[in-house]
């Protein structure tokens, strides 16, 4: 058992069930116990690995596209801000792949919003000689042109879970039976936050919420809204959440999210309609695979270049990455971007305006 099995234990022993995101905010930040606070879960001994982390290729092409729209936005200054950048890769790529671009360096300041005291060592040490600050919330950036990104940023909010049972809800909470944490589900109640859901779902289906991704996109969508920028948004999920896709992670295999809480990563899939209604008046453009976007960014054109000056083993890596970032039987397709931006400004490139269907939710 680990310890923080036992403080959750005592606290529903107590107090009663718990919900799925008290429970999930417990086990990735606990500031003793907690998976983030204590570790760096990208690193040699983690237990899941990333796109920046796969190839330097995902990087520079997102760094190319968010220049790019700061370009057709007049070149202000402003801030480049990346939220949960892990190990400080996808910004260092960034970073220089954005060298010679003219101004950019000069006008723009890098915002990393990061909880773990750990990793923010990390990136510290990699992004040294940058002009790096931390904030601990989106909503303390400065009022300023803000450029954001966030690649699996949104998928480690904790979210929660609701069945369907009639015209109400049940929600997913944690509770104990024997010495063990088990999920079991609350009495029901009518949810005006769901109502919206009662038309695509059926008795017994279960319908996700995360309730700290409202907060983050308003305050990133209020700075570009006031002042200007863009954001690029990359995780796995869909379009509409539905369906249970809470998951554990624990040395690269899938486990027990109830099992080993602190010990495991625990996610679940991004709602992006939910992101996008959240960044309202921005634009958001149709939600687009991964492997769709690097390939409308160049990387056939990058990855041979690479390649160029590559032999044996690292020319077999960077093909194999190559393929990781954009085949449709691995990050493909289940990862998605999606961009903002104000009503009316171009896109960043590599995007396109939603479908009617995605726009009229
Ligand atoms: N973007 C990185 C890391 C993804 S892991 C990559 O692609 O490799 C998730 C990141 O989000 C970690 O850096 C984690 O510490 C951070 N994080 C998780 N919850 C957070 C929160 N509530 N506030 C700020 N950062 C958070």
């Amino acid at each position: 058992m680990t310890e923080l099995a036992a403080i959750l234990k005592r606290r529903i022993a107590a107090t009663g069930p718990i919900t799925l995101a008290d429970y999930m905010a417990e086990c990735l930040l606990n500031p003793a116990h907690g998976y983030y606070a204590t570790r760096d879960p990208l690193g040699a001994k983690g237990d899941f690995t990333t796109a920046p982390e796969i190839s330097q290729m995902f990087g520079e092409l997102i760094g190319l596209s968010l220049a790019q729209s700061w370009l057709d936005q007049g070149a202000p200054e402003g801030l480049l801000v990346e939220a949960g950048p892990g190990r400080g890769t996808l910004m260092a790529d960034i970073w220089r792949a954005t060298k010679g671009v003219p101004g950019f360096h000069q006008r723009m300041r890098i915002v990393l919003v990061e909880a773990s005291p750990v990793l923010r060592g990390v990136q510290a040490e990699r992004l040294t000689g940058a002009p790096v600050e931390w904030l601990d919330h989106l909503d303390q950036l400065p009022e300023a042109p803000v450029w954001f990104v966030a690649n699996e940023f949104f998928d480690a909010l904790p979210i929660r879970q609701f069945q369907r049972d009639g015209a109400g809800w049940r929600e997913v909470v944690v509770g104990l039976e024997g010495e063990a944490l088990k999920p079991g589900l609350s009495p029901r109640a009518v949810l005006a936050e769901l109502e919206h859901r009662l038309a695509d779902t059926h008795d017994g289906d279960l319908v996700e919420l995360c309730p700290a991704a409202r907060p983050a996109m308003e305050a990133v969508a209020g700075r570009i809204a006031r002042h200007g920028g863009a954001a690029i948004i990359v995780d796995y999920g869909d379009w509409r959440s539905k369906g249970d896709t809470f998951q554990a992670m624990e040395d690269h295999a899938f486990a027990d999210p109830f099992a080993h809480p602190g010990r495991a990563d625990l996610t679940a899939h991004v709602d992006f309609e939910g992101l996008a209604r959240y960044a309202a008046p921005l634009t958001a453009s149709g939600l687009t695979p991964q492997g769709l976007l690097l390939q409308a960014l160049g990387i056939e054109g990058r990855a041979s270049r690479l390649a160029q000056s590559m032999h044996g083993e690292a020319l077999r890596q960077h093909l194999a990455a190559f393929r990781r970032l954009t085949d449709a039987q691995e990050m493909g397709t289940l990862f998605k971007a999606l961009a903002l931006a104000q009503a009316g400004a171009p896109l960043p490139p590599g995007f396109f305006p939603a479908q009617a269907h995605e726009a009229a939710g």
